[in-house]
C-alpha cells in the first residue's frame, strides 16, 4: 500500500510472537520529533506561520517579491504540517489504544483543518492573477522555477472554476453532499445485522466483513459455501437501500460534473493529474479482450483444488499452502539480491534504510493491521509498518513497501519539497516493480518446485486481485457513471444486474470457466471503493506499467534501469501520464498491458511444467 489507501490487497492475520521483538524491529520516531515536547513546539511554530501567511490574502499580485516570499511560506507551512501529522498518526499506529496517540491525532486533525482554511485562498488568487501575470513572475526570478508544475496544475483548472458567487454555492453545498457515503460506510460497517453459521467442525461464526475475508478462504467446500450464501444473502437483504445510497453518490458527481463543465464524470475524475481518458478505455479494452488469460487461471485453479465445476466460492483458499518460515532477516537479504538490477546506488540506499529502523516489522496487540508506507517528513526518512508473519506474503508485502519507501527516498532527495511529493498513478508503479524482481529472484534460488510453486502461486493470485478485478472494477464503474450523466435512473435491482453481467463475463459464466450464481452477483455493494470514483483502475495500470519495466531492466534492455529510476526521482513534478511516457511506457497503447498478460501467461507456464513433471 502506499500511505493510507484502505484497500485490503494483503491481508496479513496477525499472528502474535512470530519473533522476538527488538529495537532494531521498531521504528524510530524520534528522527521526526525527540519527545511529545518537541512536537508541541513545532506545532506553537506552525500557528504562528498561519497568522503570518494570513497576511499574504490578497497580495500575492502585488510584487514578484511578495509572491516569492507567500509561496515560499506556503511551502514551509505544509512541510511542517505533514512532519508533524507524520510523528502523530504513527504513534498513534503504532499502539491505537494508547492516550499519547488519540491526543497527537486530535491535536494534528485540528491543526489539519486550520492550515486547509488558512490556506484555502491561494489556489483563487493564484487563478486570479491568471497564466500571464505568473508566466511574467517566474521570468523576473527564475527560483520561482521549483514552483511552475504546482501553479500549472492550479491554473489549468481555470476552465472548470466558476464566478466568487458560483464558488461559494459550490462550497456551501459541499457539507450537504456527503449523505450516500456516509449511510453506506455506517450501514456497511455497524449496522447491518450479520449472519451466522455453523461451520462443518461445529464451531459457530458471526459472519461479519472481517470474517467474511478469513473464512472465504476455507478449505472446507461445504463451508465456504455456506460462508458465500450468508454474507451475500445479508447483503441482498438491503439491495434497495444500497441501491439509493449508491444511485445518490453518481447523481452528486454527475451534478458536480455538469456544474465544473465536464463533458462527464470520468473526464473530470481524471483531470487532476491530466491522465487522458485514452489510458482508462485501454485498460479496459485491453482487459476484455484478453480475459481468455484470466479464464486460463481460473481452469488452473480448478484443477488445482481438484473441483469439476469451479464456482464463485472456490476463489480464495490459496493455491498452495506452505509451512516454510522467512524470518525478517532472510526477508531483507532476498530483497537486496533481488533489486540488484536497479543498481549499486539502489542497493546501498535500501540497505542503508534497514540499518536506521525505518520499519515497525512485527503485530502486537493494539498496533494498526495491515500494511503501508508514508514518505511525506520530507527532511526525515520515510517510514514503514508492517505486520511480518514469517511467510512468503510477508516477504512480498515487504519487498512491495521498501519500493513505495525508495521511491519516497529518491524523490526527496532529488526534488525540492513543492514536487517531491508523488500521485498514486505513478506509486505502484515502484512497488510492483520490486514484487516482480523478488519473484525473479525466489525462483532463481528456490530449491525444490514446492518452493517454486509457493512462489508461482502467490503472484498469480496476486495478478487477479491487483490486476484483473479492478480493471473490472473499473469498467463497471465507467457503465454506471455514463448511465447516470446521460440521466438514467438506477435502482439497486438494475445496478445488481448491471454488475452482474460484468462479473459473469469477467469470470467466463457462459463459457462455463467460473459460475456464478445470482446471489453472488450483489458484490457490487461490498465494495467502499466505488465511492471513491474512478479510483481502483490505477492499481491495473501501475501492475502493467511496473510489469513492463522490470521485464525490461530484467532483460538488461539499454538505459532501461535510468528510465525507470528517473521515473522515481523524478517525484510529482511533472504529469505522471507524461512522466510514465517519458519513461517508454505509454499507459494509452498496449503494450504494458501486454506485459501484464504476457507475465500471467509465463507464471502459469511454469506451473504448468511443474505439476506435468510431477504427473498431476
Ligand atoms: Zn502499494
Amino acid at each position: 500500500m502506499h500511505k493510507y489507501l484502505p484497500i485490503a490487497l494483503f491481508a496479513l492475520s496477525p499472528i502474535l510472537g512470530a519473533a522476538a521483538e527488538t529495537e532494531n524491529d521498531r521504528w524510530n520516531l524520534a528522527d521526526l520529533y525527540a519527545a511529545t515536547d518537541a512536537w508541541n513546539a513545532d506545532s506553537v511554530k506552525l500557528e504562528g506561520q498561519l497568522k503570518e501567511f494570513s497576511g499574504c490574502n490578497g497580495k500575492l499580485g502585488e510584487s514578484v517579491k511578495r509572491f516569492k516570499s507567500c509561496m515560499d511560506l506556503n511551502a514551509d507551512i505544509m512541510k511542517r504540517y505533514t512532519r508533524l501529522a507524520s510523528y502523530a498518526s504513527q504513534t498513534h499506529d503504532q499502539d491505537t489504544s494508547a492516550n499519547i496517540g488519540q491526543d497527537l491525532s486530535q491535536k494534528s486533525d485540528i491543526l489539519g483543518s486550520k492550515v486547509d482554511q488558512a490556506t484555502s485562498f491561494l489556489r483563487p488568487e493564484v487563478l486570479g492573477l491568471g497564466p500571464a501575470k505568473v508566466s511574467r513572475f517566474l521570468k523576473q526570478d527564475k527560483s520561482l522555477g521549483i514552483y511552475r508544475h504546482p501553479l500549472d496544475r492550479i491554473l489549468r483548472a481555470a476552465p472548470h472554476t466558476l464566478d466568487a458567487e458560483g464558488e461559494d454555492i459550490v462550497a456551501q453545498f459541499g457539507l450537504a453532499t456527503g449523505a450516500a457515503g456516509s449511510v453506506y460506510t455506517m450501514l456497511s460497517n455497524a449496522d447491518l445485522p450479520w449472519p451466522t453459521v455453523t461451520l462443518s467442525d461445529g464451531t459457530e461464526v458471526k459472519i461479519d466483513q472481517a470474517a467474511y475475508t478469513k473464512y472465504r478462504a476455507a478449505a472446507n467446500r461445504e463451508d465456504r459455501k455456506k460462508v458465500f450464501d450468508a454474507f451475500w444473502g445479508k447483503w441482498k437483504e438491503f439491495e434497495r437501500t444500497f441501491g439509493v445510497t449508491f444511485y445518490e453518490q453518481l447523481k452528486k458527481e454527475s451534478v458536480y460534473t455538469k456544474v465544473r463543465h465536464y463533458p462527464d464524470s470520468l473526464s473530470r475524475a481524471l483531470d487532476g493529474d491530466k491522465l487522458p481518458p485514452a489510458v482508462y478505455n485501454m485498460l479496459i479494452e485491453q482487459t476484455r479482450a484478453n480475459l481468455p488469460t484470466l479464464h486460463r487461471y481460473f481452469k488452473l485453479r480448478a484443477k488445482m483444488l481438484g473441483v469439476s465445476e469451479m464456482h464463485y466460492y472456490d476463489m480464495y483458499p490459496p493455491l498452495v499452502t506452505s509451512s516454510l518460515k522467512y524470518p525478517v532477516e532472510e526477508g531483507k537479504q532476498f530483497m537486496l539480491s533481488a533489486v540488484k538490477p536497479l543498481g549499486p546506488d539502489y542497493v546501498a540506499a535500501m540497505a542503508e534504510g534497514l540499518r536506521h529502523r525505518w520499519m515497525d516489522v512485527y503485530p502486537r496487540p493494539h498496533k494498526l493491521s495491515g500494511a503501508y508506507m508514508n514518505g511525506v517528513a520530507y527532511d526525515v526518512h520515510p517510514y514503514l509498518l508492517l505486520n511480518y508473519n514469517d511467510d512468503y506474503e510477508s516477504v512480498s508485502t515487504l519487498a512491495h513497501e521498501w519500493g513505495h519507501a525508495m521511491h519516497s527516498y529518491l524523490a526527496n532527495r532529488n526534488q525540492p519539497f513543492v514536487t517531491a511529493d508523488y500521485p498514486t498513478f505513478t506509486a505502484e508503479i515502484a512497488s510492483t516493480s520490486n514484487e516482480t524482481l523478488l519473484l525473479d529472484h525466489m525462483l532463481k534460488i528456490a530449491k525444490t518446485d514446492d518452493e517454486r510453486m509457493l512462489y508461482l502461486g502467490s503472484a498469480l493470485e496476486n495478478l487477479r486481485t491487483t490486476f484483473f478485478r479492478q480493471a473490472m472494477f473499473a469498467d463497471f464503474e465507467r457503465e454506471v457513471h455514463a448511465k447516470v450523466d446521460r440521466g438514467e435512473s438506477l435502482t439497486g435491482t438494475d445496478i445488481t444486474k448491471i454488475y452482474g453481467d460484468i462479473l459473469r463475463r469477467y469470470h467466463g459464466d457462459k463459457e462455463g470457466v467460473v459460475k456464478i450464481d445470482d446471489l453472488y452477483t450483489m458484490e457490487w455493494a461490498y465494495i467502499p471503493h466505488f465511492y471513491n470514483q474512478f479510483y481502483v483502475f490505477q492499481y491495473a495500470t501501475s501492475i502493467a506499467a511496473g510489469s513492463m519495466f522490470a521485464a525490461e531492466i530484467l532483460k538488461g534492455a539499454p538505459g532501461a534501469r535510468d528510465r525507470y529510476l528517473n521515473i522515481l526521482r523524478s517525484g510529482g513534478s511533472a504529469y505522471p501520464y507524461e512522466l510514465v511516457k517519458a519513461a517508454g511506457v505509454d499507459l494509452a497503447s498496449p503494450a504494458p498491458y501486454q506485459a501484464v498478460f504476457a507475465r500471467m501467461n509465463g507464471i502459469m507456464d511454469e506451473i504448468e511444467a511443474i505439476r506435468a513433471r510431477r504427473n498431476n
